[in-house]
This record gives structure tokens, sequence and C-alpha cells, in this order.
């Protein structure tokens, strides 16, 4: 093996990398803590020659990415694809004109915002983030992205979480890849 080379990589290990964090943030929350994930480059890299492999021909401009863990995955995901990276951000972040969308995730409420000249009618849109779980997230940034009548929008997580059926969330004709499922 050379040193560039994932070949003894498997899904199995990115699965075993993710650390399960029970309690967290609040009781009954299992957390999947993918900080354990990205610290080994050879499982880093793995998920982003996966990820980038599988959505290599599909013509993306802009990766966009959900704030905080979608932009670790995701920056180096546009560079990959040679797409521009767009961040969507909690309140209080981006400093010009917004569009903002409010939404519930697994564990409480927030807002999201994405600047008004982010996107264009011609981009192929790769929205990303670390983790589905009930799909508040995903949803409310589809709809901030479809404020700028895109030509398609495509959907990516590290990690799913499929007992929570978020995938439900995510309207009718994007599609969905998550590196591996729960
Ligand atoms: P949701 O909107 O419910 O799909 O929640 C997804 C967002 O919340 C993602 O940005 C995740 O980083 C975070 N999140 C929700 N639940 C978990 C969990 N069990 N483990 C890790 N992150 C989570």
């Amino acid at each position: 093996m050379t040193s560039n080379s994932n070949a003894a990589i498997t899904l199995l290990d990115v699965v075993e990398s993710i650390r399960n964090v029970p309690d967290f943030p609040i009781p009954g929350i299992q957390f999947k803590d993918i900080t354990t994930a990205i610290k080994r480059p050879e499982i880093f890299r793995y998920m982003l020659d996966q990820t980038a492999a599988y959505y290599q021909n599909m013509g993306i401009t802009k990766v966009v990415g959900i704030e905080s863990r979608g932009f670790i995955l995701g920056g180096a995901l546009a560079a990959r694809l040679n797409a521009g990276f767009v961040p969507i951000r909690k309140p209080g972040k981006l400093p010009a004109p917004t569009f903002s969308k409010s939404y519930s995730l697994e564990y409480g409420e927030n807002i999201l915002h994405i600047h008004q000249d982010a996107l264009e009618t011609n981009d192929v849109v790769l929205l990303h983030d670390d983790l589905l779980a009930t799909g508040g997230s995903a949803k409310a940034a589809i709809e901030l992205i479809r404020n700028f009548a895109v030509k398609s929008i495509h959907v990516n997580f590290i990690c799913e979480l499929s007992f929570l059926n978020g995938a439900a969330q995510i309207g009718e004709g994007i599609e969905v890849f998550s590196l591996v499922k729960f």
C-alpha cells in the first residue's frame, strides 16, 4: 500500500471511527461524534474520496455546507469537485443581506441564513452536512437554496440516522447519498 492509497479502509472502518456519546447535548440523544473519524487522515481521505467519486460526473458547481460540521468535509469536497463553497450559517454570522429560514432539529430550534448573492440559476448544488437526523436542518437548507431557482439540488451526508426517517423531509426529485447509515 502506498501512502496515497485507501485500499485498506472500508466503510466499516468509518463506522467504527465515529464515536457514540450518550446523552449529549441532552439526555436521550446519542451523539455521533465525527471528530474521532476526521482526525485520522486515512479515514478523512476515504470519506472525501468516496463522496467525491459519487458526485464526480454530476456537474456540481457549488457545494453548500451547513454550519458548522458541514463545513469540514464540505470545503474539501468543493475543492475536489472544482466547485465553489457556500456556507449556510446560524444567525448573526453572515455579514451581507441574507435569506433565512427557521427549523427544528433533533434537540432544539434554530434559524439558518444564506447570503442573497450566494447562488445563481445555472448552479448545480450539492448540499452537504455531517449528519441527517430528523431532516429539519436539511429541509430548511433546501428551502433556502430554492430561493435561487438553481438547476438541481443533490444532498449528501456522512451519516444518516435512518430510524429517524429524516430522508422523508427531503423533497421529491432530490437525490440523497449518505456514506454510512445507522
Ligand atoms: P436534523 O435537523 O434533526 O436532521 O439534525 C441534523 C443536524 O443536527 C446536523 O447538523 C447534525 O450535526 C446535528 N445532529 C442532530 N442529531 C445529531 C446526533 N445524534 N449526532 C450528531 N449530530 C447530530
